[in-house]
């Protein structure tokens, strides 16, 4: 298998060997002939996998005939890391060809984003709020799109941008391709689908499960010694670039500041960083200025650095969902990865419902010459306990219904409060 088989334009092709692809990934088999053939597309595929140049290299192929200089293609994607990201790779793999592309997005200015449209582009990528202000102000015109990308369309919905993308999708032509993409398919993201699609071809890759080029462990360590457990770890193993999750951008901050003080070459990357400042983060990271990265979830969408060899979840996430997206971010393509999870007792639903999803129990680990206290990390069990309530979404959203130890009422205090609808409002 190699890209030749699609017969693209030899100035594309060029572009593929320039950035180094060889061969092309499962979901770039299947959906490129059908992108290729102007068909919908329902891509389930989560990050890692290579969709983006699934839907960039037909993408391309389209906009090497036909008029330049108006938008022909938008991409609608969450975040700006995100968008930023999509363009990035636009430019390296249309680096042969006219195509102009443009990221659109809230947090900078909007004078350089007009002036660049002004000049023309092809490809717009662009959250979805800054693109309903340009819209509203005359600033861009969508009349002319052959090409909608909604990409991570369940990350979407889960940011609250349910209703914009519906305002966006009526001011764009109805007679044009769609190509939908998710992780996962909630039902409303699946019945956003079914709405906009027509007849589409469904890729798929795999069981929506996370990768499994990925090892999972269990460290389970009582909240109040996570960090001396991550400082033992990270002296005991050989790591490479380490991705960190933490539940909020303070302990975000806090932890690479911590980590950075002990002469580890950290950053953080949350939300209450500018922009530049995130991008500085994430170049040094994927330069090597930085071996690790202390991210929020919001705030780690989209980064697009390979080989990063350990994901750990300081704090583990709300959801499988996001447990899929962090762990995505290792075992990229043709690499293996770890995935090391930190687990208080007050995890142990979510721990049930991960294992659940990769069909199987994730081992559980012990660091040596570890000081645990009194806590016997051996006997951390996920299985219900007979006398352990059976959650529902209200009383998980209070905060109550766990069987709580003394030591994990604190950390039950401090757990996040239900998530904003709109990240515009609150950027984690
Ligand atoms: P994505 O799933 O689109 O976020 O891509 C994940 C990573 O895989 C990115 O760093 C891409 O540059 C890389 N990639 C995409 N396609 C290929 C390919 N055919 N061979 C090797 N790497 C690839």
């Amino acid at each position: 298998m190699n890209f030749e088989q699609f017969s693209l334009d030899r100035r594309i092709g060029a572009a593929i060997k320039t950035v180094g692809y060889t061969t092309p990934t499962p979901i770039q088999q299947q959906a490129i002939p059908v992108v290729l053939q102007g068909r919908d597309v329902l891509g389930l595929a989560q990050t890692g996998t290579g969709k983006t140049a699934a839907f960039l290299l037909p993408i391309l192929q389209r906009l090497t005939r036909g008029p330049l200089r108006r938008v022909r293609v938008l991409i609608v994607a969450p975040t700006r890391e995100l968008a930023e990201q999509i363009r990035q790779m636009s430019v390296d793999l249309g680096q042969n060809t006219k195509v102009h592309s443009v990221s659109i997005y809230g947090g900078v200015g909007k004078g350089p984003q007009v002036a660049a449209l002004q000049r023309g582009a092809e490809i717009v990528v662009a959250c979805p709020g800054r693109l309903l202000d340009l819209l509203g102000d005359g600033s861009i015109n969508l009349s002319h799109v052959e090409v909608l990308v909604l990409d991570e369309a369940d990350r979407m919905c889960d940011m609250g941008f349910l209703p914009d993308i519906r305002r966006i999708i009526k001011r764009l032509p109805a007679r044009r391709q769609t190509l939908f993409f998710g992780a996962t398919m909630p039902d409303d993201i699946r019945a956003l689908a079914d709405n906009i699609l027509d007849n589409p071809t469904t890729v798929q890759i795999g069981v929506i499960a996370p990768a499994k080029t990925v090892s999972h462990a269990l460290y389970p360590v009582p909240h109040n010694l996570k960090k001396k457990l991550l400082l033992a770890l990270l002296s005991q193993t050989r790591m490479g670039r380490v991705l960190i999750f933490t539940r909020t951008k303070y302990r975000a901050r806090n932890l690479a500041r911590d980590l950075a003080k002990r002469r580890y070459r950290a950053s953080a990357l949350q939300g209450n960083m500018s922009q530049n400042q995130r991008q500085r983060a994430i170049d040094g990271f994927r330069n090597g200025k930085y071996d690790i990265l202390v991210a929020t979830d919001v705030a780690a969408r989209g980064i697009d650095v390979t080989q990063i060899t350990h994901v750990i979840n300081f704090d583990i996430p709300d959801t499988v969902d996001a447990y899929t997206h962090r762990i995505g971010r290792t075992g990229r393509v043709d690499q293996t990865g770890e995935a090391y999870t930190f687990v208080a007792e007050a995890d142990s639903q979510m721990v049930r419902a991960i294992e659940k999803v990769l069909g199987a129990q994730i081992e559980r680990r012990r660091v040596s010459n570890f000081d645990y206290g009194d806590f016997k990390p051996e006997g951390y069990s996920s299985q219900r306990r007979s006398n352990q309530p059976r959650q529902t979404q209200s009383n998980r959203q209070r905060g109550q219904g766990r069987s709580y130890t003394a030591r994990s009422k604190s950390s039950a205090r401090s757990r996040r409060k239900p998530a904003q609808p709109h990240p515009n409002k609150q950027r984690v």
